[in-house]
């Protein structure tokens, strides 16, 4: 017993392995099991890129400030969905947000980095649609130094 977790979008009571893995989450887990996060995924997808590439795409590489816009409102769903994919890390994540926040110009292009505290370009962090910056919170390096250790371990 202990191995199994509650969705808190569905409700049901599974195992471990019906959730993705999230360094800063609750567990090391989404507080959302597999299902409820590639439906919350599909729906982003379907309603926001779809659009953006069948009838936009042009659009998107020809008009710099369009481009700036819809990538505005992808963070802006993301902001308001943040308790939905972020809720359990909230604890961690919350403080780097705040810290990011207060200067606005880094937020686009730095990221504090949850397990070593750099504060890095973005780019240095692998993507992630659970997190609410669409980013995972610990950079590439951590992430790939945590595997190895892990690795080692075991
Ligand atoms: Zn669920
Ligand atoms: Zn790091």
């Amino acid at each position: 017993m202990g191995d199994v977790k509650t969705c808190t979008k569905c409700g049901r009571v599974l195992g471990l392995d019906k959730f993705y893995n999230n360094k800063c989450g609750l567990y090391g887990k989404h507080s959302r099991c597999k299902q409820c996060m590639i439906e919350i995924a599909a729906e982003y997808e379907g309603s926001h890129r779809d659009k953006i590439n069948k009838r936009n795409r042009d659009r998107l590489v020809n008009d710099a400030e369009y481009a700036a816009r819809t990538q505005k409102a992808s963070r802006d769903w993301r902001k308001k969905n943040q308790d939905i994919v972020c809720e359990s890390s909230k604890r961690y994540c919350g403080k780097n947000a705040e810290r990011n926040r207060a200067d606005p110009k880094d937020e686009i292009t730095m990221k504090v980095c949850g397990k070593c505290h750099n504060r890095l370009p973005r780019s240095e962090f692998h993507n992630s649609y659970g997190m609410p910056d669409g980013k995972n919170c610990w950079c590439k390096k951590c992430v790939s130094e945590y595997g190895k250790k892990r690795r080692s371990k075991t």
